[in-house]
């Protein structure tokens, strides 16, 4: 077990320099295999040594080796966040099926929330293959019909709730990215996680944006993010919804 774990986390690390190229790369229509990694700012090419996750930015003290140009602290940051997901992860569910789907599952929410957060798309190149993956694991792990209806009524669903604010509002509410992160999620995690799944996103993208506008003061209409909160709340469903299914059906429900 121990093995596995310390393996995930290592392999998450590596992954996540492999997030950053992503991160970096797919808003911009740039190809992610080649060239090998670059510094954004002068385009030096990076050595094996410089691109060690962790210890290069470390080492480097966050500036480029050649330009002495700042490197984003989103370099480090999304590996070690890919690194402690993956190394939970194994932790978690062990040697399973259900391991190898939640790899990859966190490694896309993690590149979409990031890409989100910096740029406030969520690319189709991720979510809807995303939709796909999450139907041939379903299928694999033996819920396909689950997987297959969470899909369409994820889509559906944002996509009713934002042609009603349209109509009572006048403008848009939720992006066509958000209708697909909902239908990946509802891919990889069956229909029964879309109810918990909208409720805290909504529930915690109110309250920390509100929180945010407060601090800020800027105006009401201000483009929030809302990739992030889906992807959370999509996260703690894989890892708890169960737990909280149970939960809500023994102790909540006869009261
Ligand atoms: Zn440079």
């Amino acid at each position: 077990m121990i093995f596995l774990v310390a393996g995930c986390v290592l392999l998450g690390l590596v992954f996540g320099s492999f997030a950053n190229v992503l991160v970096y790369r797919l808003p911009r229509g740039e190809s992610i295999v080649s060239p090998g990694s670059r510094c954004p700012s002068c385009g030096h090419a990076l050595s094996w040594y410089e691109n060690i996750p962790l210890a290069s930015w470390l080492v480097l003290r966050g500036h480029c080796r050649h330009c002495d140009e700042a490197i984003s602290i989103r370099y480090p940051l999304l590996e070690l966040c890919l690194g402690l997901t993956w190394g939970y992860m194994a932790w978690h569910f062990g040697w399973e099926m259900e391991l190898v789907t939640a790899l990859i599952f966190s490694m896309m929410l993690w590149v979409l929330t990031w890409i989100d957060l910096e740029t406030g798309l969520l690319p189709d190149v991720i979510t809807l293959p995303g939709i796909a993956i999450g139907i041939v694991f379903g299928m694999v792990l033996g819920h396909l019909q689950d997987s297959v209806i969470g899909a369409v009524a994820g889509y559906s669903l944002f996509w009713l709730v934002a042609r009603v604010f349209l109509l009572l509002t006048g403008r848009e509410g939720l992006g066509y990215g958000d209708f697909k992160l909902l239908a990946m999620l509802g891919a990889f995690l069956g229909w029964q996680a879309l109810p918990f799944v909208i409720f805290i996103s909504s529930f915690c993208g109110a309250v920390i944006g509100s929180i945010y506008l407060l601090l800020t003061r800027k105006h009401v209409r201000a483009q929030i993010p809302f990739g992030p909160y889906l992807a959370a709340s999509g996260m703690i469903w894989l890892l708890w919804g169960s737990d909280l299914l149970r939960w809500y059906l023994d102790v909540i429900k006869p009261a």
